[in-house]
């Protein structure tokens, strides 16, 4: 665990809700401890909905008729045909801010759209009331993976009844007030998520900065667990559930080890939702850093024979529809401190991967970063492509994910900047 600490900052909403609070709750200074800060946020911005206080009790503590309501929140989901107000009101201030010269720039591809990266479209963005920025960088990442996010969706009549599956509920909850300008909503589902996410792994219910790759994989094993639980509800019903997980993002690596003394071949395989790389010493690129994670390399080893060392080379057995790399930018030095890399990573948009089934070709869609010089203190940024371009327009169009700040960028942009602090990468595959 890394005890990261951030340059934290409030949103000019979150300040709207300070002045709002009588004199008496101003002049509390933030509390300390996890229990304080929550009770802390409950005063500020109210409880979660009683609603979502019932998605994390236990089967016997739901109420009767929450299943059936459950039910309807799908069907109205799934028959809405027009945008909520809030999606709409979203979509109205950056069509008006999209005005003739904006219009021109998409003509003109990437150079000109250049000119409109100071704009603000402050509704796709998260609060971050209490160090929330590694979590607010996670979710952003997490959403740019339509197809991830619309398996989910198609089949909520799974989930969204299932006392167990809060973790996924929080998500989509989140998912479906993304475009919403409603700041103190969204630190509620924030928190709930968070909430949902400390059941099982309470290292993350304090208001701590932590690490955004030990989060995400706890979040995505946490989804992944909740499958067998699912499938049966699913059969059960005479539906069929299929983990959007395992679907997009599990992908398996084949270890051959080779005897050195007589040839004898052992082959395992191994499920992985993301690979660790290391960084090369004075930079390198994304393909050179996966080459040497793959290349052969000497183990100590009894075989039958005799031998003590064996040959061990590492392949993909096939690659996910969304390849996630963590780049290993913190390390522990001799004396076990804290020490964040800085050696540069070469970004490209496209990335070739071979595997035992043909490799293909992926595309980087969405990064995480940690900008700040040391691993003390940090502050998580996001940056992901525009779901709704296309990904040959010559908009080339991303945004950048600072908390509650979302500007507008390019992939260009973003492998050009993010050399010396990109953390996660996420790779789509070309089908
Ligand atoms: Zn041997």
């Amino acid at each position: 665990m890394f005890g990261l600490c951030c340059c934290g900052k409030r949103s000019a909403k979150v300040e709207d809700a300070f002045r709002q609070t009588d004199s008496s709750e101003r002049s509390v200074t933030t509390p300390d401890t996890p229990t304080e800060k929550i009770l802390w946020l409950y005063r500020l911005f109210g409880r979660p909905t009683k609603k979502r206080q019932c998605s994390v009790a236990t089967s016997e503590d739901k109420p009767s008729g929450s299943k059936k309501k459950a039910k309807k929140r799908w069907w109205r989901r799934k028959n809405k045909v027009a945008p909520s107000p809030e999606e709409e009101e979203c979509s109205k201030e950056e069509k008006r801010r999209d005005g003739p010269e904006d219009q021109k720039a998409k003509m003109m591809g990437a150079k000109s759209i250049s000119t409109r990266q100071t704009r603000r479209y402050k509704c796709r963005g998260f609060p971050n009331p209490a160090q929330f920025c590694y979590m607010n960088s996670c979710l952003q990442s997490l959403l740019t993976l339509e197809d991830f996010v619309g398996a989910f969706r198609s089949q909520e009549q799974v989930w969204s009844s299932d006392p167990e599956a809060a973790l996924i509920r929080a998500f989509m909850d989140i998912r479906e007030s993304h475009l919403s300008p409603d700041a103190h909503r969204k630190i509620r589902l924030l928190v709930a998520f968070k909430e949902a996410v400390s059941v099982w792994a309470p290292e993350f219910q304090d208001f701590d900065q932590k690490d955004a790759h030990e989060f995400l994989t706890s979040v995505l094993d946490q989804m992944r667990s909740l499958c067998p639980q699912l499938q049966a509800a699913a059969a059960s019903e005479g539906r069929i559930y299929s983990c959007p997980v395992e679907d997009h993002l599990v992908f398996k690596m084949q270890k051959t080890k080779t005897c050195k003394g007589c040839g004898a071949v052992s082959i395992t395989e191994e499920e992985f939702t993301n690979l660790s790389l290391d960084l090369i010493p004075g930079g390198g690129t994304v393909e050179e850093m996966l080459r040497c994670y793959l290349k052969e390399t000497e183990l100590d080893y009894n075989c039958e024979c005799g031998a003590t060392t064996s040959c061990q080379r590492l392949s993909f057995v096939n690659l996910p529809k969304v390849l996630m790399l963590h780049l290993k930018r913190f390390r522990f030095t001799p004396s076990f401190q804290l020490q964040k890399v800085h050696d540069p990573v070469d970004l490209f948009r496209d990335l070739v991967v071979s595997s035992n089934q043909g490799g293909g070709c992926l595309s980087l869609v969405s990064t995480i970063s940690h900008v700040s010089y040391t691993a003390e203190c940090g502050h998580y940024i996001c940056d992901g492509v525009d779901v709704n371009v296309a990904q040959e327009d010559p908009t080339d169009r991303w945004f950048t994910y600072n908390d509650e700040e979302v500007t507008e960028t390019t992939g260009k942009a973003v492998c050009d900047e993010r050399k010396n602090v990109s953390y996660i990468l996420f790779y789509k595959r070309h089908d």
